[in-house]
């Protein structure tokens, strides 16, 4: 687990193999995310975001798109 990213106001999204934070207040609501992957970020499911849903190389890949720092992975 990240503590700094905690600190930082991130949310963590635990998977198996690679964890997911997310900071509300830094999103620019771009909307590369979803439209990156709705398996694994639905704006409609509890949690939004699911690690498991794809393998640990699309969460990176997708995530490497996000144009503001909202979300992070952190492999495990
Ligand atoms: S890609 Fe990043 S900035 Fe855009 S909506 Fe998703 S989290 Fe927010």
């Amino acid at each position: 687990m990240d503590n700094d990213l905690l600190e930082a106001g991130y949310r963590l999204y635990s998977g198996e193999k690679i964890d997911v934070y997310f900071n509300t207040h830094i999103c620019q609501h771009a909307g590369n995310c979803v439209r990156g992957s709705a398996r694994l970020f639905n704006l409609k499911r509890k949690p939004w975001i699911a690690p498991d849903e794809v393998d640990a190389q699309t969460v990176k890949t997708i995530i490497d798109t996000c144009p503001s720092g909202a979300l992070k992975y952190r492999p495990k």
